[in-house]
C-alpha cells in the first residue's frame, strides 16, 4: 500500500531527526510522483498528503489540470525557459534553477501572474559532468542576481547527490550544500535569506536529514520502482 510506504518514509525521517536532535516538522516530504498514475497520487491525497514532485512539464500540466487544486506541485526537474509559462501561475516551488536567464524568465512570468514564485538554486556539489546545476564556487554570485527581482524569491539550495551504494558516501555532499547556504546567508545579500535545503532521495534521504535537509524528494520508496516505458506521458 502506498500510504503505508509513505508512513514508513515519514517514520524513517523522524528517526533520522531524532538521531541529531532535529524537529521532524522541519522536514517536508515531497512525494515524487513522476511517471506514476493519478490514482496513486489520489491515494495519498485522500490520506492528507499535499506536496508532490514532478519532473516533466507536460505530465505536470496534465496532473495539475486533472487533480485537486490544493495540491502543492513542486517542479523538481530541469526546466527550460520556454516551459515556465505553463506552470507559473500555480507551481509551489521550482527546485532546479541554474541560469540567470531562467531566473529572468521566472520573474517575467511571476509579474504576469502577480505572484512571487519561490525557487531554489540547483548546485552540482559533486561536480558530476552529466548533471545540471551551478558549481559551488559560482553560487554566491548567482544568488546575488536575485536582488534585482521582486516576483521570484530565492528560498534555498537543492542538489541531487550521486547514485552510490552506500548513502554514507553522500554525507560530505549534503554537508557542503548546507555550509554553502549558511555562508551565503552570512553575506547579507539584499533579498537573499535562504532557509530551504532540498536534498535526499530514496537512497540517501536519512543521511540528508541528519545533515540538515528541510525537503526530501522521495519517489521509489513511496510509489515503487518507475517503469519509463509505460509512463503516463
Ligand atoms: C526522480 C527524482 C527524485 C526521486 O528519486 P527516487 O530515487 O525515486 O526517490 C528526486 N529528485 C529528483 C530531481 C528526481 O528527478
Amino acid at each position: 500500500m502506498i500510504t503505508e510506504r509513505y508512513d514508513e518514509v515519514k517514520r524513517r525521517i523522524a528517526a533520522a531527526c531524532e538521531r541529531v536532535g532535529r524537529d521532524p516538522n522541519e522536514v517536508t516530504l515531497v512525494a515524487v510522483s513522476k511517471t506514476k498514475p493519478e490514482e496513486d497520487i489520489m491515494d495519498l491525497y485522500r490520506y492528507g498528503v499535499r506536496d508532490f514532485g514532478e519532473n516533466y512539464i507536460q505530465e505536470l500540466r496534465t496532473k495539475h489540470d486533472d487533480l485537486p487544486k490544493d495540491i502543492r506541485w513542486h517542479m523538481i526537474g530541469h526546466l527550460q525557459r520556454n516551459k515556465v509559462k505553463y506552470i507559473a501561475d500555480y507551481v509551489e516551488m521550482i527546485h532546479a534553477v541554474d541560469t540567470p536567464e531562467l531566473v529572468a524568465t521566472i520573474e517575467k512570468e511571476g509579474t504576469k501572474h502577480n505572484r512571487i514564485i519561490p525557487v531554489l538554486i540547483e548546485v552540482n556539489v559533486a561536480g558530476e559532468e552529466s548533471k545540471f546545476g551551478v558549481k559551488p564556487e559560482d553560487c554566491e554570485a548567482f544568488a546575488s542576481t536575485f536582488s534585482q527581482y521582486s516576483h521570484v524569491s530565492l528560498q534555498g539550495l537543492m542538489t541531487s547527490a550521486p547514485f552510490v551504494e552506500n548513502p554514507e558516501d553522500n554525507r560530505a555532499v549534503f554537508r557542503e550544500l548546507k555550509q554553502l547556504m549558511v555562508d551565503i546567508n552570512h553575506k547579507n545579500i539584499d533579498n537573499v535569506n535562504m532557509r530551504v535545503l532540498s536534498m535526499g532521495m530514496t537512497n540517501d534521504f536519512e543521511v540528508a536529514v541528519e545533515e540538515g535537509s528541510t525537503m526530501v524528494r522521495v519517489g521509489t520508496a513511496i510509489f515503487g520502482a518507475r517503469n519509463y516505458n509505460t509512463s503516463t506521458q
